[in-house]
């Protein structure tokens, strides 16, 4: 039996945590041994674009090209996900953990009558029923949950599984979809970002900065590292709190959670509340001039040393590259 997996595609783009759920789902099919994997894209999105999500592991995409799907309409998108689910006849969803793939698998659970766990790191154990381990508690603890409804959907938590990128190209179906008004009657409202500006929550890359920066006018070294590494930027909490930086750049628990393959941390002591948006990074590199700074524990590479030294060295170390 086929897999469906949602897919969320932004300026043209199927988004990176998509194909991860995609690659997740390939792996899916490899451990059951049946079927293949069946994405879906809802809106304007080009062909060969779609065609390339086969790389992560995708057979087919159906693609319900109306214009009025590219926007987060969350009701429209659970009643046209939940007609390419009952058209391919699947039991299994599924997609990344958003905050879009969030509303629209809670609408989908209800819809297709679903067990939904979100924030699952793992692949099910199906040993001995259908259990799901999720991270809870931003990253600190997991728990597992038993499905125990035929109908099943699995948000991926971002970087819980390998990107895989060896696939061919997919075929890409067109998929009619029968949506009413209700079905528009809400729609997120997306803004629009800073022009050249990585977004934060979905960078690949961030360089964040703390208090050890001492000031505003220090952050030009910070955006260079950054720019360098084609990075978002980021900050400690107190750092947004003084106005230093915007308070969307500001990460850790109360702030914005990010899940990049490297998070480079400048003069940040590493405090358990702003660890708590960083711990899902892939590798973690601290430069603090304290050699006791608790971010070290959590790091990967740790440099000890001065950030008005060591940061312009490894920026022009880096563009000498
Ligand atoms: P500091 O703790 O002052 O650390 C500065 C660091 O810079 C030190 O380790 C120092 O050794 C180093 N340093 C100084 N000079 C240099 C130099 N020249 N070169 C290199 N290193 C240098 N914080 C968050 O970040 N995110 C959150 O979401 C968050 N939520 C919170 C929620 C609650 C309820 C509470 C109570 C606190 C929260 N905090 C949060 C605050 C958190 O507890 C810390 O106070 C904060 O993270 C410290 O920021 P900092 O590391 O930039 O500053």
């Amino acid at each position: 039996m086929s897999i469906l997996v949602y897919i969320e595609h932004a300026e043209g783009k199927v988004k990176k945590t998509s194909l991860e759920a995609v690659s997740f789902a390939n792996k899916l099919t490899a451990q059951t041994g049946e079927g293949d994997v069946i994405a879906v894209a809802l809106g304007t999105v080009d062909s060969a674009e779609l065609a390339s999500v086969g790389k992560a592991g995708a057979a087919k995409v159906l693609h319900a090209d109306d214009s009025r799907l590219t926007d987060g309409v969350i009701q429209a998108h659970a009643s046209a996900v939940a007609q390419a689910f009952t058209a391919i006849g699947t039991k299994t969803l599924v997609l990344a953990k958003s905050s879009l793939g969030d509303a629209v698998a809670a609408r989908l659970a209800i819809k297709l009558n679903a067990g939904l766990v979100s924030n699952v790191v793992e692949l099910p154990n199906t040993s001995n029923g259908y259990v799901v381990k999720r991270s809870i508690y931003t990253g600190k603890a997991f728990a597992e949950t038993t499905i125990t409804t035929d109908n099943k959907i699995l948000a991926v938590k971002k970087n819980a599984v390998d990107l895989k990128t060896d696939g061919g190209d997919a075929t890409v179906e067109k998929l009619s979809v029968n949506l009413s008004d209700s079905d528009f009657a809400s729609k997120i409202i997306t803004t629009e970002r800073a022009t050249g500006e990585i977004l934060l929550p979905e960078a690949d890359i961030v360089v964040s900065g703390g208090r050890g920066l001492k000031g505003p006018e220090n952050w030009g070294m910070i955006e260079d590292l950054a720019k360098t590494l084609g990075a978002a930027t980021g900050c400690s909490k107190p750092v947004s709190d003084i106005g230093w930086r915007p308070h969307h750049e500001h990460v850790g628990q109360t702030g914005v959670k990010v899940a990049p393959t490297l998070y480079v941390a400048v003069g940040i002591s590493g405090a358990i509340q702003h660890l708590a948006g960083v711990n899902s990074s892939k590798c973690i590199v601290v430069i603090n001039k304290d050699p006791e700074a608790p971010f070290f524990k959590a790091a990967d590479y740790g440099i000890v040393g001065d950030a008005f030294e060591v940061i312009p060295k490894l920026t022009e170390a880096l563009k000498a590259e």
